[in-house]
């Protein structure tokens, strides 16, 4: 099967190294010639958010996707009518690019997200009680876009470009849940993850999985997982990023459709992982087993504060004698502060154990400059 990408960074990576293992032809467009999916796939430098460039790119392949959601969805559109399969479908792209049309869905199919309200323009009389968190409708990544407002005359901070304004949630854990479904409307839904974001930086710190987490909190998500995938009219692989509350309720914060940083200890911490499950989707095979192997964790590798140019893994040597941990980079050759390099996933026989293993791999390494 010839299958086109959009996107080249770490996620189209990892998928590609996935699928390598079966015979198919992996066309990846990007703007960077020098992308981590540049040097191992059939590369087409281009611009993903382009209309000319995503047409010519996607016409002769048997499916385009998306590890990426900023793409031109207009173009995903008019392949669609071309006749080439796009997964998942250009409007739920559409939807979730859009955080208002998501939050809209949300409201519409009885998922349970915080209360918000709809900002068109800087002209609208923003009414909403305080605190509350800003989050601009579209363009916003990794805690870019996204701020919280909580003193008096905060509305005057108030960005002026069009956005959800949403009640601030009093976090207990972050979480998140993987979900895909193929083309026949068979689901499978990986194991609940807690996600540990760094307070600097704003990025997920490392994760858990599976997640502690009490069996009613497990139902509210099964439902929500449910009630996401049912009226998602579209084959995907999805996932719902979650907030439980101090008093147990569990809300949905926002969704990506696409491969997702909250998966990747899922290489071997699972019997199949997010990337084998991708393209079972992708090629409208039958969904992988996602059970897990005891306890599995990732911590991610970003670029220290300080360190701009080429990059210097410090302390990987002694990270790599360790029994079951697995590194992973990315292959990007600069680093900047905060920059997503690789990560490593551990697995360990007891939460407590993880936690350790992964708290003295933090202490060993470190993503800096030459
Ligand atoms: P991004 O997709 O850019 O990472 P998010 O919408 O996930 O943006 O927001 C980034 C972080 O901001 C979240 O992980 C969470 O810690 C915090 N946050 C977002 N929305 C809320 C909210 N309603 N209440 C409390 N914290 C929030």
């Amino acid at each position: 099967m010839k299958i086109g990408i959009l996107g080249g960074g770490q996620l189209g990576r990892m998928f590609i190294q996935q699928a390598l293992k079966y015979s198919d032809e992996i066309h990846v467009l990007d703007p960077a010639a020098d992308c981590p999916c540049a040097y191992i796939s059939h590369f087409t430098q281009g611009d993903f958010n382009n209309f000319d460039d995503v047409l010519t790119f996607g016409k002769d392949k048997d499916v385009v996707t998306i590890e990426i959601e900023h793409v031109s969805v207009d173009a995903l559109d008019a392949l669609e009518r071309l006749g080439v399969r796009v997964v998942p479908k250009p409007s739920v792209i559409r939807m979730i690019q859009q955080k208002i049309l998501q939050k809209e869905f949300y409201t519409c199919n009885k998922i349970p997200s915080p209360d918000f309200e709809v900002m068109r323009s800087a002209k609208d009389e923003i009414t909403f009680p305080l605190p509350f968190v800003q989050k601009l409708n579209t363009g916003g990544y990794d805690g870019k876009g996204v701020q919280v407002l909580k003193e008096r005359d905060a509305y005057k901070n108030l960005w002026p470009e069009p956005s959800v304004i949403e009640s601030l949630v009093d976090i207990d854990k972050e979480l998140s849940v993987i979900v895909a479904k193929n083309d026949r409307g068979q689901v499978k839904t990986f194991p609940v993850t807690e996600m540990v974001a760094d307070p600097e930086l704003n990025l997920l710190d490392f994760n858990i999985c599976p997640a502690e987490i009490s069996e009613k909190t497990q139902q509210q998500i099964d439902r929500i997982t449910e009630q996401f995938i049912d009226s998602i009219d579209s084959a995907g692989l999805f996932a719902i990023e979650l907030f439980l509350d101090k008093e147990g309720k569990v809300w949905v914060n926002e969704t990506a459709p696409r491969l997702h940083n909250s998966g990747h200890q899922s290489q071997e911490g699972n019997s199949n992982s997010q990337f084998e499950q991708f393209y079972r989707v992708v090629t409208s095979s039958p969904l992988a087993d996602t059970d897990a192997c005891g306890f599995s964790g990732m911590l991610n590798l970003v670029g220290e504060p300080g360190y701009s140019g080429k990059v210097k893994y410090q302390g990987l040597e002694e990270v790599l004698k360790l029994p079951k941990t697995y590194v992973h980079l990315y292959g990007k050759t600069e680093t900047r502060p905060g920059r997503k390099m690789g990560h490593i996933n551990v697995i360990a026989e007891s939460r407590e154990a993880l936690l350790e293993k992964l708290m003295r791999i933090k202490s060993l390494v470190k993503v800096v400059s030459e």
